[in-house]
């Protein structure tokens, strides 16, 4: 089963490098505040350099 995870919308700099990253699991688009996260079925190791790459640290495993 997928792991979930969440963005901490209070930290997060909406610089969409998470859905450029992440495209399946991590939508962005131009005018949006803060990134969504639209499912949970992408590999973990893509999911995890979203989170490394994040220049906020605001993308967090939900079971940590
Ligand atoms: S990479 Fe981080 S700061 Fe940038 S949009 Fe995604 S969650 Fe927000």
């Amino acid at each position: 089963m997928a792991r979930e995870f969440y963005i901490d919308d209070d930290e997060c700099i909406a610089c969409g490098t998470c859905a450029e990253t992440c495209a399946g699991c991590f939508r962005f688009e131009e005018g949006m505040d803060v990134a969504q996260v639209t499912g949970f079925d992408c590999p973990n190791e893509e999911i995890q350099e979203a989170m490394d790459i994040c220049p906020a640290q605001c993308i967090h495993w939900k079971d940590e």
